[in-house]
């Protein structure tokens, strides 16, 4: 495995490597949520990049940069294991140098649910991603169905952007409880990590719904939430899988989102629900 932190270094390296070449980019502090996705390309592709970047510019002045978990040699020896070819690892300076300014806004996708609640989190998020792809340009991009709208910002990106690249969505991994995997759990103390669990308990309470009213499948989650003494509520809703719009009846596919303050700690979940044709 050859971890490589600068830009130019690593866009000499890929012209030689075997194609198809994947790429799942993260932001460390790796789980087994990540790992899912790396063992996905693994089996996939002849050449696996795996980056780590915390990325300052998807994080508002008021949240959790700093303290945001880095462990990069236990992540170095996680991916050895799992087979990666190349690890990018830049640089803060490396990915933004001075006088870097150019943003990507991919418009009103970003501006609802983790959008109202973050600010600015989706050109961050866009921004850094269309420079991986650009830097890597892998046949394929992997990401988790986890960051359900992030992953509806990465394929409208890379669509009107003509990066090029498939986009590849893999499923949530959870815990025996259903907690959703994430670098964030690591932040909650015994208490919050059980109270924790309501996320995936209001997601559930949809019954897999078939067809229905969406208002009160948001009514019943809402109520699971406010019944946990140590989480605040942000957001639920269901919605457009496509577009995130809010749905007012579920005819078809649809999706349960949430996000819940737990503590310092901001979890969200999703669960796909509706007939599936
Ligand atoms: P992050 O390091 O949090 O930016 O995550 C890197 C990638 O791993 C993103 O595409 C996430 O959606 C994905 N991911 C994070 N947690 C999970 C999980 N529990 N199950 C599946 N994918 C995940």
């Amino acid at each position: 495995m050859r971890v490589i932190e600068t830009v130019d270094e690593f866009r000499a390296a890929t012209p030689v490597s075997d194609r198809p070449l994947g790429l799942v980019p993260t932001m460390g502090a790796l789980h087994d949520g990540h790992m899912s996705l790396v063992s996905r390309a693994r089996a996939e592709n002849a050449t696996l990049a795996v980056s780590i970047f915390v990325n300052p510019a998807q994080f508002s002045p008021m949240e959790d940069y700093d303290s945001y978990p880095r462990d990069m040699d236990a992540d170095y020896a996680i991916l050895d294991e799992a087979g990666v070819d190349l690890v990018l690892a830049p640089t803060t300076d490396e990915m933004y140098p001075a006088g870097s300014h150019t943003r990507v806004d991919v418009g009103s996708l970003s501006e609802r649910l983790e959008g109202v609640s973050r600010p600015g989190h989706f050109v961050g998020v866009a921004t850094v991603v269309t420079k991986l792809l650009s830097i890597v340009r892998p046949d394929t991009a992997y990401f988790g169905q986890k960051d359900a709208q992030q992953g509806l910002v990465i394929w409208r990106l890379n669509a009107d952007l003509n990066l090029g690249a498939q986009i590849v969505l893999c499923p949530i991994v959870r815990e025996a409880d259903g907690l959703a995997l994430s670098s964030r759990n690591a932040g909650l103390s015994a208490d919050e990590r059980q109270a924790a669990t309501v996320l995936y308990k209001a997601l559930s309470a949809t019954g897999n719904m078939e067809t229905g009213d969406a208002g009160q499948v948001r009514r019943r989650m809402r109520a699971i939430i406010e019944e946990e003494p140590l989480a605040a509520l942000d957001y639920v809703s269901v919605a457009n899988p496509q577009t995130l719009d809010e749905l007012d009846v579920v005819t078809g596919p649809a999706l349960a989102l949430v996000a819940v303050r737990i503590g310092k700690t901001r979890l969200i979940d999703n669960m796909a629900i509706g007939s599936k044709a």
